[in-house]
């Protein structure tokens, strides 16, 4: 089955079929819109794309030897562009970004991030990719153009980008990564092939995290549990002080359930959101859900404690179900999933109103009267 994927280890099977089936029948379009998940292997996907319609052994099989696939790899192909949200040129050094770059070939996986500054792919960004889209072609075969995070497109570069989607140069493939797809120009979508990418299965997960991880940690299985199918995040948690997260997170449910005390609550988010870093407040919400994962388990199937994913925290579990009979779960759990939606939307512009919404349901869910 394998002979009919260019790339096995990246997973979606069904994708890489399809892609391959329109490169075989010439009907590949000018432009992709993936979309999907964050943590979906999206960005990574993209790039072995270049690779395909780039290397010499192409365009239905990768070799990752010729100099073509290497220099997309190392981000160093001059036919093959990825661009990305950055801070505004006031509040960024031009070295920060190549590192950013740098980064993204060792580990096509993970996030770039600037350290909570706010990001955005500005009109210079997507009138660069306009003029060299007009050149001839290097040394490739096909010239391609990735913008990761396409929904972080200011108006203005969004409209110059429908423009190149308009009349788009003959030997341009270009590739729009999203995970707010709602938030992409509908004129935009209609341009462009849509392909959705579901969450990566837990070993297809656990395989790429051990390729870019030379020294992979004693607790790998349980921290892609913790990640819910999600591989960036999975690359978070390997740099972040897990437990310390967690005991925050265990912290704010248990003022949560006496919101009475509402005093507490408050210097709780405070101090939550008192960093602005979204990615912590996000690993903290993350952590909740887990929980509430572990508790509807248990009070589903009380014999399984094993299969928790914070297992070490069994009796504390077991506590907090057996302490609020009434809980709604599925709905603690929906809750939790839509603040960690809306923490992830840059366009809301207040943490701290969506902490405390989120405790209010939280609470009236979990001690319903
Ligand atoms: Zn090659």
């Amino acid at each position: 089955m394998n002979q009919h994927l260019f790339n096995p280890e990246l997973g979606h099977p069904e994708i890489q079929k399809k892609i391959l089936h329109s490169i075989q029948s010439e009907r590949l379009p000018h432009a992709f819109l993936f979309y999907g998940k964050e943590g979906t292997g999206k960005d990574a996907f993209a790039i072995e794309i270049a690779k395909l319609l780039n290397c010499e052994k192409g365009p239905l099989y990768i070799c990752h030897k010729c100099p073509a696939c290497i220099k997309i790899s190392k981000q160093e192909h001059p036919d093959v562009k990825f661009v990305f949200p950055i801070p505004g040129s006031s509040n960024v050094k031009p070295e920060d970004i190549a590192e950013a770059l740098q980064e993204k070939s060792q580990n096509p996986y993970k996030r770039i991030s600037f350290e909570g500054k706010t990001t955005f792919i500005s009109i210079d960004m997507i009138r660069e990719l306009k003029y060299e889209s007009k050149f001839k072609l290097y040394e490739g075969k096909k010239k391609v153009f990735i913008v990761s995070e396409a929904d972080r497109m200011r108006p203005e570069a969004a409209n110059a980008l429908l423009k190149l989607l308009e009349e788009p140069p003959e030997n341009l493939m270009l590739i729009l990564v999203s995970s707010q797809i709602h938030r992409i120009l509908p004129t935009i979508r209609s341009r462009s092939q849509l392909i959705h990418f579901a969450p990566l299965e837990g070993d297809a997960i656990l395989k790429i995290v051990k390729k870019y991880t030379p020294q992979p940690p004693e607790h790998l299985a349980s921290l892609i549990r913790l990640a819910l199918g999600n591989i960036k995040l999975a690359f978070d948690f390997m740099e972040e002080d897990i437990l310390d997260r967690r005991n925050q997170a265990v912290d704010f449910l248990r003022k949560v359930v006496i919101i009475e005390k509402s005093h507490e609550l408050l210097i709780q988010i405070d101090k939550i959101t008192a960093s602005r870093d979204r990615r912590t407040m996000v690993l903290l919400l993350f952590f909740l859900l887990t929980w509430f994962h572990d508790a509807y388990h248990y009070k589903l199937s009380p014999d399984q404690k094993a299969n928790f994913i914070n297992s070490d925290l069994a009796s504390n579990i077991e506590g907090f179900v057996n302490g609020y009979p009434d809980a709604d779960y599925p709905r603690v759990i929906n809750y939790t999933q839509t603040a960690i939606d809306d923490l992830e939307d840059p366009r809301n512009l207040n943490p701290a109103l969506i902490f405390t919404d989120l405790s209010i349901k939280l609470n009236r869910s979990i001690k319903p009267r």
